[in-house]
């Protein structure tokens, strides 16, 4: 790890030194990894990236927290499409939109970022279980990118996950602990079993090595974009450790002379749940809310990196916006119409906030904004035909489709 000085706390600022096991402060804090972005601008730039042809999230390791002689992870993870949905961005009423479908990575989700990471710091830490709670992507990452590199996982999930993440889970052999309680009543479970068992702990907030892992997703859309910053960044938020890695990726390349401006961020919660929006719109301490939303992935009453995320948001002069479920709902249809792109419900909560902030007034029309899609609507059928709806269903001849058609007033 040539590049890593350490690691420093959120909280009270103690500085560690970082070994692959490392968790969280003695204070509670959580560990933020430091790097010496002087020796990575002299030995590394733009141009040999450019000249890389490991297209996965592999390809930033100067970046990265990881042993130089640690080996990749078998799936590839990254180098996500960024699209420039030009439909969609004349239909918000928006110069300049970009979509960065996260939902391609291959177990469908941003989180594969993070697990994939997890995997090298087990292996490193010589670890052969790997475990963690989830709302569910983290848990169906971890359990594919473990699986491929043949770890064991332990994976607890609220019992209300979705089937498709479940389906994952079971799939990649995990052992799943479905929890008939919240995704705060797993994760205290998890924490429990963790302690108990001591494998090795994928939980989100609590390992510094995964928001180092998502922050790829940044590096990926500088890269992409030809290290030219757009105006704002928009993503879901959820325990907030998402969008701390989105900022740290920007603010890495910052500080290494890879990018001369910083985009802002704009977090998008559920109207339902949105605990860390809600202390910004306030000015005030977060507090818990109730996890009342159907975008599962961002039902999340009580965040586990709260600090990281708030931070995030108000050092890059931040949005916040919340959006509600038919909000959600009618994102996943105008991606799809518009760009191709099926994301799960908090997959498109990113693009429901950047179409809100327009009418609301809260970013100019003119801007240049990227919009994370984080995670595949394939995972999530059930809300997908909830938002599409189901399709006509016809006898098998002509003069039944001639009828269906005309009570639709479809006219090819
Ligand atoms: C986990 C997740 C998020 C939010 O990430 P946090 O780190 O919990 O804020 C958003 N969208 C999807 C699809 C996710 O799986
Ligand atoms: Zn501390």
């Amino acid at each position: 790890m040539k590049y890593v000085l350490g690691a420093k706390c959120v909280k009270c600022g103690r500085e560690y030194t970082l070994t692959p096991n490392t968790t969280t402060c003695s204070c509670g804090g959580i560990l933020d990894v430091q790097y010496d972005y002087a020796a990575i601008r002299r030995d590394f730039s733009p141009a040999d990236l450019g000249r890389s042809r490991d297209w996965s999230m592999w390809r930033y390791r100067p970046f990265l927290p990881v042993e130089e002689t640690s080996a990749p992870t078998p799936l590839r993870v990254g180098w996500s499409p960024l699209y420039k949905a030009d439909r969609l961005a004349k239909e918000l009423g928006l110069k300049t939109l970009y979509v960065k479908d996260d939902g391609q990575n291959p177990t469908a989700s941003l989180k594969d970022r993070a697990s994939a990471m997890a995997v090298v710091k087990a292996r490193e830490a010589g670890a052969d279980t790997i475990a963690c709670s989830s709302t569910g992507n983290a848990a169906s990452s971890l359990a594919g990118n473990a699986a491929a590199a043949g770890f064991q996982t332990y994976i607890f999930v609220p019992a209300r996950a979705p089937k498709g993440k479940v389906a994952q889970l079971r799939i990649f052999g995990a052992t799943v602990i479905s929890v008939d309680g919240s995704y705060e009543d797993t994760f205290e479970l998890s924490k429990a079993a963790i302690e108990k068992w001591g494998w090795y702990n994928r939980n989100a907030a609590i390992n510094p090595y995964l928001s180092e892992g998502k922050k790829t997703v940044s590096l990926e859309i500088a890269e992409q974009l030809g290290w030219q910053m757009p105006d704002y960044v928009a993503l879901s938020v959820g325990d907030g450790c998402t969008i701390a890695g989105v900022w740290k990726g920007f603010q890495d390349l910052y500080a290494a002379g890879f990018i001369d401006r910083l985009p802002r961020l704009i977090s998008v919660q559920a109207e339902g749940c949105c605990p860390l929006n809600r202390a910004i719109q306030t000015g005030r301490p977060w507090t818990p809310m109730e996890e009342n939303t159907l975008a599962d992935s961002i039902a999340v009453g009580v965040p586990r990196n709260p600090d990281k995320a708030l931070n995030a948001i108000r050092s890059s002069n931040g949005v916040v916006v919340n959006v509600s479920d038919e909000e959600i709902l009618a994102a996943m249809r105008l991606l799809g119409r518009t760009q191709g792109v099926f994301g799960e419900p908090a997959g498109v909560t990113g693009t429901a906030g950047v179409k809100k902030a327009l009418e609301l007034g809260l970013i100019s029309p003119d801007s240049t904004v990227v919009s994370i899609v984080t995670g595949n609507g394939l995972k999530d059928v059930a809300n997908g035909i909830k938002a599409a709806g189901e399709p006509m269903l016809v006898k098998p001849d002509m003069d039944a489709l001639l009828a269906a058609f005309a009570q639709r007033r479809i006219t090819p």
